[in-house]
């Protein structure tokens, strides 16, 4: 399909916002200032969100836009968009896009010749990778797993020879089969759990797997996590190979 990259001249624009994965300090000066300033905050849950919104003094009309009316919520928004209105879209936590149902919107925004903006800010995954000690300078976002025993098989079998670091976002109420999953397609590779970063309860589990799957199951895992995994070793060729 060919687009055409250009802006209409009277159009809002669409603001992605970042906004705190825990703790409330975490939001840059630029996102309070246009959460402040835009004609409407799109978000995934008008609850949680209105609180967030109220912390930092901001007033604007809410609407919701999550996975279940994003089809509809979309075109409603660009629509306003296209008669000037400026919207700020906010999901529960992160940086929208990321594991989340902002996608559809920015694209059908892009499509519409509607202005996207970053207002970046926190991100699980990263935060994650930046502290765990696990190579950095190449890795390889896969999100939450697929659910269903099989298909999560075949993605990890994927994954097998990948030797970037791996990042997947888990549920505490899944965490166990993913490590267990994870152990059976990858074999012993070392592990790190990012849990609850920057709340109260942050922790970071370091191990193989196997270790790391042992401790949850003696503590339940509880609270939000990020399961980073070493990518598979690439195998040194034999005497006087420069690994560079
Ligand atoms: N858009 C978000 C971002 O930028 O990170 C991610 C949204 S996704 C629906 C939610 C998942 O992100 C959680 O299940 C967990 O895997 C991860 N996550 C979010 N906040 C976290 C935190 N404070 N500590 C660890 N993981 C977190």
């Amino acid at each position: 399909m060919h687009h055409q990259y250009t802006t209409a001249v009277n159009s809002g624009k669409l603001h992605i916002v970042a906004t705190p994965i825990g703790n409330l300090e975490d939001i840059t000066l630029r996102a309070i200032t246009v959460l402040r300033n835009v004609d409407i905050i799109a978000c995934e849950d008008t609850r949680h969100s209105g609180k967030l919104l109220k912390h930092y003094g901001a007033r604007a009309k809410l609407v919701s836009y999550h996975d279940h009316n994003k089809r509809n919520a979309a075109p409603e928004l660009v629509r306003l968009m296209s008669e000037g209105a400026n919207v700020a879209l906010i999901t529960d936590a992160g940086t929208p896009g990321i594991s989340d149902p902002a996608y559809l919107l920015v694209n059908l925004s892009r499509e519409s010749c509607i202005e996207v903006v970053a207002i970046p800010g926190p991100c699980a995954a990263i935060a994650a990778l930046s502290i765990s000690g696990l190579p950095t300078d190449r890795f390889v976002f896969e999100g939450f797993l697929p659910i269903k025993a099989g298909k999560r098989r075949a993605r990890l079998d994927s994954l097998k020879n990948e030797t970037r670091t791996l990042v997947f976002y888990e549920s505490p109420h899944r965490l166990l089969k993913s490590l267990a999953a994870l152990s059976e397609a990858l074999g012993e590779r070392r592990c790190v759990i990012a849990r609850e970063i920057t709340k109260i309860h942050e922790e970071t589990v370091d191990g193989t797997l196997g270790q790391v799957a042992e401790r949850f199951t003696n503590d339940r895992p509880r609270g939000e996590f990020v399961v980073l995994v070493e990518g598979r070793r690439e195998r040194t060729e034999g005497p006087g190979t420069d690994p560079d």
